[in-house]
């Protein structure tokens, strides 16, 4: 299967899901996990007519920016971020979507202001309390989106979440429910429900996040194929 094949089935799933969900498939965002393919197959996934591409290292998505694999779709930065790591994305990626601590958000608004613009990021929520992952707890989520609220560099425009990898799919599902209750929350206290996006998902449970309310969904093996480890 190509890239472009994968990618139709994707959406032809999505389709089916959101629709199921009472929701129209064209408002959910496909984000294309294109860690470890090389520039050619961002390009082809950007010529099938993914919405976004999603790097998960800094030097990799550098490396692949100067080879204009990411020219005509939006860039996603969605994995851990390190903070001397910061001002190589800020500016670069449209999205961040994996902003999990206070002193990220305080390195992204320096680097934001200095070149005088304002960095969209989501924030990350650690929904497993995974001693490993990053993210912001459950319980400083809203101290979280209220700190971000404070820089004027940044704009939040929602909440990304990762459920623990050995959950089963009942548990999955409840990670997934439990997400979208902490999304409306800090929506409805701290943003006027002026927050659009809820980004969960992958390639084994992209259906389901799309169930329990997702509307962004970032997928690497269903389109790319899976990955080779070095
Ligand atoms: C790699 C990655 C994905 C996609 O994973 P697949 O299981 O290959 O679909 C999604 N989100 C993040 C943050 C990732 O790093």
């Amino acid at each position: 299967m190509s890239i472009a094949e994968n990618i139709a089935q994707v959406r032809a799933n999505i389709a089916a899901a959101a629709r199921e969900a009472g929701r129209k498939p064209e408002e959910i965002t496909l984000v294309g996990a294109s860690k470890m393919n090389d520039a050619a197959a961002c390009r082809e996934a950007i010529a099938a007519g993914i919405d976004a591409l999603g790097e998960n290292r800094v030097q990799e998505m550098a490396a692949k920016f100067q080879e204009h694999a990411y020219d005509g779709a939006p860039l996603h930065f969605i994995g851990h971020l390190q903070r001397n790591k910061v001002r190589q994305v800020v500016g670069k990626a449209d999205l961040i979507q994996s902003v999990g601590s206070l002193e990220l958000l305080a390195e992204i608004e320096k680097a934001a202001g200095k070149q005088d613009m304002v960095q969209d990021i989501l924030l990350e929520v650690n929904i497993g309390e995974e001693g490993a992952k990053s993210g912001f707890l459950p319980a400083e989520l809203l101290s979280g989106a209220e700190a971000a609220l404070e820089k004027s560099h940044i704009r939040t425009l929602g909440l990304m979440a990762i459920p623990p990898a050995e959950a089963d799919r009942e548990e999955n599902l409840r990670y997934f429910d439990k997400v979208r209750a902490l999304f409306l929350d800090m929506n409805e206290k701290m943003f006027h429900n002026s927050l659009r996006i809820l980004s969960m998902g992958m390639s084994g449970d992209y259906e389901d996040a799309l169930r329990s309310g997702a509307n962004m969904v970032r997928v690497g093996t269903a389109i790319f194929g899976s990955r080779h480890y070095t």
